[in-house]
């Protein structure tokens, strides 16, 4: 057995919020600059380039690259031969986003009661989802979600019936009916199967991926390139003044569902995509 302890747990969390939020990833900044080689539109062009150099301003001033500084979204994979010392994991992760948001001049957006809305101050409590796995490791992956995308996401329980094209419309109907909302260019993450809430936890696990890479499986793959190219005809163009580039990557992910469903999740990411990963 392999002991950790929650002040590690702690100082890596506060590590990686702060990171996510001044530097965007390597990934990331290669699709914006292809996507401008790409874009027509010379508004779009412009809003690309804007967004790359505010990329560099966040990196080089140490600051982050969009006011909304997110929900702290944060992905555990546990391994079984870890003894966690100290705290919960809950609070250790806990306290290190209240760390991180703090020393990061990172802007607090979490409201305690979803009906009364006041702030909690601190950008706590942190959306926490573990998996346990076999080794002797902890995974920590963190991302700062944006109120603005996230509001645009959508799952819908299609039926079985409904099959591919029905996926294909309800994926692209949810870009459409997003226009602007979400910043795009934006990352459409999609969730296809096991239950209501499992579907979305999938489109959100598909953001995650590195930005433009391609599902392992064929069919998968094609897929997502067939909603590439469907999205993109959509003409909303960065930030929705127009252009070939309203998406940068389509990952889709699916998982085994029950036969009389077909669960679909959209979670759209914007082009503030902040997520940072530590293995300790
Ligand atoms: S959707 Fe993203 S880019 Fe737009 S304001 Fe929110 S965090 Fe910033």
């Amino acid at each position: 057995m392999r002991q950790i302890s929650a002040e590690e747990i702690t100082n890596n969390v506060e590590k990686i919020c702060i990171d996510a939020n001044y530097n965007l990833g390597d990934d990331l900044i290669a699709s914006l600059k292809n996507a401008l080689e790409r874009e027509e539109s010379p508004l779009g062009k412009e809003v690309i380039t804007q967004i790359l150099e505010n990329a560099e301003i966040g990196r080089k001033e140490k600051a982050p690259v969009c006011q909304d500084t997110g929900y702290a979204v944060v992905f555990i994979e546990i391994g079984q031969e870890v003894v966690l010392e100290g705290n919960s994991l809950q609070e250790a992760i806990n306290e290190g986003i209240r760390r991180g948001y703090r020393k990061g001049f990172l802007r607090k957006s979490i409201v305690k009661d979803p009906l009364d809305r006041v702030n909690t101050g601190d950008n706590t409590p942190a959306v926490i989802h573990t998996d346990m796995v076999s080794g002797d490791k902890l995974k920590i992956t963190f991302i700062a979600k944006g109120g603005g995308c996230e509001n645009m996401s959508r799952t819908a329980m299609l039926t079985p019936a409904q099959g591919r094209d029905g996926v294909i419309n309800f994926v692209v109907k949810t870009v459409k009916n997003a226009g602007a909302n979400p910043c795009p260019p934006i990352i459409v993450g999609v969730g296809i199967g096991g239950t209501f809430e499992y579907a979305s936890l999938l489109s959100k696990k598909a953001i995650l991926r590195p930005v433009g890479s391609h599902n392992k499986d064929k069919a998968i793959s094609s897929l997502e390139d067939e909603l590439l190219e469907k999205i993109n005809k959509l003409g909303i163009g960065p930030q929705g003044l127009g252009g070939r580039i309203t998406t940068l990557a389509v990952h889709v992910e699916t998982y085994p569902c029950h036969i009389a469903s077909l669960p679909v999740a959209v979670n759209i990411e914007c082009h503030s995509h902040r997520p940072k990963s530590i293995v300790i």
